[in-house]
């Protein structure tokens, strides 16, 4: 289904997907997940998938499976992760306790990081304390005054502690950003910070820090959300003597109203974007180009979407969110996928309707049945209304009754007369020219209501204007169902 680049052997560049599992994967992250993933496979490197489940209370297994599925079927396969296990595994965060606690010795051998027993209380006092002094909020580096026996006896006493890393006065932090250029950060703005929860469990700039380097990432594209924590992440990478990736930071995805797109305000997961019948390539199509620029506008199969991917091509203004392109991506993936796969699309059991299709449309139809309506539908339900218009034999929709009572009995009569003779649709139609004087829509217009039991307007909100052209479905019904929906167009008119 998806060609990739095959990999150069020994190749560093290595890119990473590392979501926290707190929900279903949206867009915003679907598209972090494609950039590392369209990155990787430019360059011919790696892409690696971790699961940042570390904070226990908000992480979920449940979140965890459904990211992965909704990757595999964006078509974002990693090289590395769960369910493929390489040298550095585990790549769920929650089992790489052993390798953080290494790393967490290591810093307070070095002196770089020590217990803090501050309340939330005490620290929420001395941020008031600092903010009404006209001072930005730091901690003060109280705990990292104690003697090692003033620790001893409050670890004894069982006082929750944290770990801090000292950040040094005189440290500093600059980097070059992929996407934003040279960045540079002071010591004092940002203060000693916590890197171990008092429950034991890692802070998100300590494992996530740790692990970009251990598992060799060389470049990390994720959200400008970010930003702020990445002079903090490569504080501790530089404690640790560990190798810091370069860094991409992305403009948000933001929605029409210009803040950031998210569940509440109605974005959707690509879970209900598959549901609602949208293709993964609509959706690759489209989030390639959020943030980032191809030289054209044709529609591109993933290696191709890779094969001009650059962060050279990436923009810092905010991505703006547009349902309108991405309903353009979706017709295009419509018109360019095979017609296995739009029968496969229309028939998938999202919906206890798009099922019927494949029992309404005769089976030895189904290819011909998807060429005729290809351009006509957007969604599987769109095509299970043309799929029950054209093959259920009862569905005319008010409008075609009121169109096919207007041409009158005569009209279909006559038709019913061409049709003995015509071979096909053009005879056809020349026939009935001639039979009835009617030319033009005065012709078509009742062919389509008595044949397809529609006459395509906006009944549908988004079925094309047009839908299938009449010799289409002409040939697609053939002469039996023909002949059998004009004697009912008789019996219709008669009745109005
Ligand atoms: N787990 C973090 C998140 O989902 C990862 C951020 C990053 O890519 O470094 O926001």
């Amino acid at each position: 289904m998806v060609t990739i680049i095959s990999r150069m052997n020994g190749t560093s560049f290595k890119t990473r997907f590392a979501p926290s599992p707190t929900g279903f994967l949206h867009l915003g992250n679907a598209r972090t997940a494609l950039f590392n993933f369209l990155l990787a496979r430019s360059q011919g490197g790696e892409f690696l998938l971790r699961i940042e489940d570390t904070d226990a209370a908000r992480g979920h297994e449940r979140y965890g499976f459904a990211l992965q599925e909704d990757l595999r079927w964006l078509g974002l396969v990693w090289d590395e992760g769960p369910g493929k296990e390489g040298a550095n595994g585990p790549y769920y965060q929650s089992q790489r306790g052993s390798i953080y606690a290494r790393y967490f010795s290591l810093l307070q051998e070095r002196g770089l990081a020590y217990r803090c027993f501050c309340t939330e209380e005490e620290l929420e006092i001395e941020r008031r304390t600092q903010l009404a002094a006209g001072r930005p909020p730091r901690y003060s580096g109280r705990c990292r005054r104690l003697t090692e026996k003033q620790v001893q006896q409050r670890l004894t006493a069982g006082m929750p502690a944290t770990l801090r890393f000292h950040v040094s006065p005189q440290s500093e932090a600059g980097f070059e950003d992929r996407v934003r250029g040279h960045q540079h950060f002071r010591a004092e703005d940002i203060g000693d910070f916590v890197i171990r929860r008092s429950d034991g469990t890692p802070a998100f700039f300590f494992s996530n820090a740790v692990d970009d380097a251990v598992m060799e990432i060389t470049l990390v594209v994720r959200g400008e959300d970010h930003l702020a924590n990445t002079p903090r992440q490569i504080l501790i990478l530089q404690a640790l003597g560990l190798p810091a990736p370069e860094y991409a930071h992305i403009a948000m995805v933001v929605g029409s109203d210009g803040s950031p797109l998210s569940k509440r305000r109605g974005s959707r997961s690509v879970q209900e974007l598959r549901e609602g019948g949208f293709l993964p390539l609509a959706i690759c199509n489209y989030l390639a180009r959020l943030g980032h620029s191809y030289g054209s506008n044709d529609f591109l199969s993933l290696y191709d979407l890779a094969r001009g991917f650059g962060t050279d091509r990436m923009h810092r203004a905010p991505a703006r969110y547009d349902e309108t392109q991405m309903l353009h991506w979706q017709k295009e993936a419509v018109r360019h996928a095979t017609a296995d796969e739009l029968w496969v699309w229309m028939t998938a059991d999202t919906d206890q309707r798009h099922g019927q299709i494949a029992d309404m449309v005769p089976s030895d139809l189904s290819g011909r049945f998807v060429e005729a309506v290809r351009e006509n539908v957007t969604t599987p339900l769109e095509a299970y209304y043309w799929g029950a218009n054209l093959f259920a034999g009862d569905h005319y929709d008010d409008e075609a009754q009121q169109v096919i009572g207007k041409a009158g009995e005569r009209f279909f009569g006559s038709a019913l007369d061409c049709l003995r003779t015509a071979r096909d649709f053009m005879a056809f139609r020349t026939a009935l020219e001639h039979a009835t004087q009617a030319r033009g829509r005065s012709l078509f217009m009742p062919l389509r209501a008595a044949l397809s039991g529609a006459v395509y307007d906006s009944k549908w909100p988004r079925i094309w204007p047009n839908g299938p052209a009449l010799d289409r479905i002409w040939d697609l019904l053939g002469p039996d169902r023909v002949h059998a929906r004009l004697e009912e167009a008789v019996r219709l008119a008669g009745a109005k």
